[in-house]
């Protein structure tokens, strides 16, 4: 009687571990999505986007000084590089930049950061922003802290929040490639530059969860910033699409806009970001935006105008629609011919 106790003790032990072991409770994905907080983006973003920097030209020290506070940071939170690279940097050569149109650009970095898969480690969830921006100009630094250093701090923070997660026994199922791109002010260089050198198959590419300015808002959002601009998802995969919409009602609760995403809008943001290199070649992608204001591409574009419960929401959300495509049972299906 008291091995059959025992067992069943056993048993019971074991049926709880495996409950709170579920990836995609709502619980689970809750208390990591809350490791991402506002205090930290401000932190990051501060000097990200700070003087010091220089606007972030492709190839110039600044740029390259704001790579190297990402990668100590990913060093601190023991989130390594990509297997298969040496260092957390993907060289983008001067002539690849240069090809299209001679701006004489000096060699340039994208930088990549990596939480392996514990399931199924080959297919890739790519989640990208660019973290150039524009310089200088008359002895002015144009900081960028929307574009896209919201983006840029976003990923660092959902780096830290997978591998917190992975470090308590819940790493994600598929791997999460962390992609801060080079040049893309310029053509959007270092992400066609990835899709043309991917360290990882792109047939093995499951999505690109693409952030570019998600710290203001614009003008038709003027009374709330609780929304964002959703681009893309519908395009390739109604697995995407979907998984945006319910992982927003469930987790995050922001206004889901889809104006941008209409074929004929004049502003063609789908093909004005770095997730457009992942959709051309069929890899379903999603762009998460919250749209331009009066200091896009200007001085102006600083910290103190960022509005940090909104960047902290949109992040999140990033965060869960990963997370979702990370962790399902199922691949996103490309059901859709892109158009
Ligand atoms: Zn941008």
């Amino acid at each position: 009687m008291r091995k059959y106790l025992i067992l069943g003790a056993a048993l019971l032990a074991l049926s709880c571990k495996s409950t709170k072991g579920d990836l995609n409770s709502e619980a689970t994905v809750t208390k990591y999505m809350n490791t991402i907080t506002s205090a930290e983006l401000k932190k990051h973003l501060t000097i990200i986007a700070s003087d010091e920097m220089e606007g972030r030209e492709t190839g110039s020290e600044g740029q390259k000084k704001a790579g190297r506070y990402m990668i100590d940071q990913y060093k601190a939170d023991k989130i390594s590089f990509p297997k298969g690279a040496s260092d957390y940097y993907q060289k983008v050569p001067a002539a690849f930049l240069n090809a299209k149109r001679n701006e004489g650009l000096p060699d340039s970095e994208n930088i990549w950061a990596f939480i392996e898969g514990t399931e199924k480690p080959d297919e890739i969830v790519v989640i990208s922003a660019h973290y150039d921006h524009i310089g200088m100009k008359n002895g002015q630094v144009y900081n960028g802290a929307d574009d896209d250093g919201s983006g840029t701090v976003a990923l660092m923070e959902i780096a830290q929040a997978f591998q917190k997660a992975k470090k308590d026994g819940y790493g994600p199922k598929r791997s999460v490639l962390i992609l801060h791109v080079t040049g893309e002010e310029h053509g959007l260089h270092g992400s066609r530059y990835y899709s043309e050198n991917p360290l990882f198959p792109l047939a093995k590419t499951v999505a690109d969860v693409n952030i570019d300015m998600i710290g203001r808002r614009d003008e038709p959002h003027a009374k709330s910033n609780n929304y964002i601009y959703v681009i893309g998802a519908d395009r390739l995969s109604s697995d995407l699409d979907k998984i945006v919409r319910e992982t927003n009602e469930k987790f995050v609760k922001l206004d889901l806009d889809f104006k941008f995403n209409d074929r004929n809008d004049p502003n063609r943001f789908y093909n004005r970001s770095d997730h457009y290199n992942f959709a051309k070649h069929g890899i379903p992608s999603v762009f998460f935006f919250s749209g331009v204001h009066e200091d896009y591409h200007k001085p102006g574009d600083e910290v103190e105008k960022i509005e940090w419960d909104a960047l902290l929401k949109r992040s999140q959300l990033a965060f869960v629609t990963a997370w979702e495509i990370a962790n399902r049972t199922d691949r996103l299906v490309v059901d859709k011919d892109g158009k």
